[in-house]
C-alpha cells in the first residue's frame, strides 16, 4: 500500500498534514510534505479527527475537454492547446461531505478527474522537468452547472460554487500510467465514466509546464486534468464515487441549498 497523505482537522479545530495509516490512526507531520515536512511522534487515532482535502492550494487550474470522446460528447474536436481555466479555491470540498446543489442551476454534473499537487514554485518550466514539480496523485470532482456553463461565455459561475471541488481522500505519490479512472452514481454497477488516464490529449508533463508559462504555480496548488467522456447530471440526495486505480475512491453526496 502506497504512503497515503492526508490533512485533518482535530476535535480542537487545530488542522495538520499526516500520513494515515492503515488501522486509521493518522501520524501528524510538521509541515506540509511537499515543503520537507516531518513526522511527529503525535499520532491521532480513527475518532480524533475529521479528514479535510489533502492540500490547501492558492489556486486549482483546470483543463477542459483533455480526453478525445469527452470532447466529441460536447460536440467539438479536442482543442489544440490545453483549454485552462479556474476553480477558487473556495470550491474546495473533502470526501463524504456534501455538494451543495445551488438555486441558480437546473443541471448539474459529475466530472471524475485526476488532480495533480504541486511541490515547488515553479515558472516556465520544460515538460522533461515537469514530472520532478508534481509532489503526487489525488481525485476531484470538477462539479460543475453545466446549464450556466452553457449560458455563460465564461465558466467561472458554473464551476465556482462552493462546495464544487471535491478533492482526496489523500495524495499518493506515484500512479500507474495506465491507471483506470471510474465514476459510479448511487449504487449502480455500470461506471457513468470509464477510461484510462493514458487517454489524455496533453499529459500532466505537458499541461504543468503549459500552465507555467502563463502563471507562477506555487507549492500545493492543485491541477485537474480533464475528465473522460460519459458525464451526466445529478439530482439532490445522490451520491457520486469517482475512483483511480492506484489511489482509491472520493465520495460525495448532493444537498439542495438551503
Ligand atoms: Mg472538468
Amino acid at each position: 500500500m502506497a504512503q497515503r497523505y492526508v490533512r485533518v482537522k482535530t476535535l480542537e479545530n487545530t488542522i495538520h498534514y499526516g500520513l494515515l495509516q492503515l488501522n486509521r490512526t493518522v501520524t501528524l507531520l510538521d509541515a506540509p510534505p511537499w515543503l520537507g515536512g516531518k513526522e511527529l511522534e503525535l499520532e491521532l487515532e480513527g475518532d480524533q479527527y475529521e479528514l479535510l482535502a489533502p492540500c490547501n492550494p492558492s489556486k486549482i487550474v483546470a483543463v477542459g475537454k483533455n480526453y478525445p470522446l469527452h470532447a466529441e460528447e460536447m460536440g467539438t474536436p479536442p482543442p489544440e492547446e490545453p483549454l485552462i481555466f479556474l476553480k477558487p479555491p473556495t470550491t474546495l470540498n473533502a470526501h463524504n461531505k456534501p455538494i451543495i446543489y445551488p438555486k441558480q442551476s437546473h443541471r448539474l454534473d459529475y466530472e471524475g478527474e485526476l488532480a495533480l499537487v504541486i511541490s515547488d514554485r515553479i515558472f516556465r518550466i520544460a515538460p522533461e522537468e515537469a514530472r520532478s514539480k508534481i509532489w503526487g496523485y489525488t481525485i476531484a470532482n470538477d462539479i460543475t452547472a453545466r446549464d450556466l456553463q452553457q449560458k455563460d461565455e465564461q465558466w467561472t459561475r458554473a464551476k465556482g460554487f462552493d462546495t464544487f471541488c471535491p478533492l482526496g481522500p489523500w495524495i499518493v505519490r506515484e500512479i500507474s500510467v495506465g491507471a483506470i479512472l471510474k465514476t459510479f452514481v448511487n449504487d449502480e454497477t455500470d461506471p457513468r465514466q470509464s477510461a484510462s488516464i493514458k487517454e489524455m490529449v496533453f499529459s500532466p508533463e505537458v499541461l504543468v509546464s503549459y500552465i507555467s508559462q502563463i502563471m507562477t504555480l506555487l507549492p500545493g496548488d492543485v491541477i485537474l486534468t480533464g475528465t473522460p467522456s460519459g458525464i451526466g447530471a445529478l439530482q439532490v440526495s445522490d451520491r457520486i464515487r469517482v475512483e483511480i486505480e492506484g489511489i482509491g475512491h472520493l465520495e460525495n453526496y448532493i444537498i439542495l441549498e438551503t
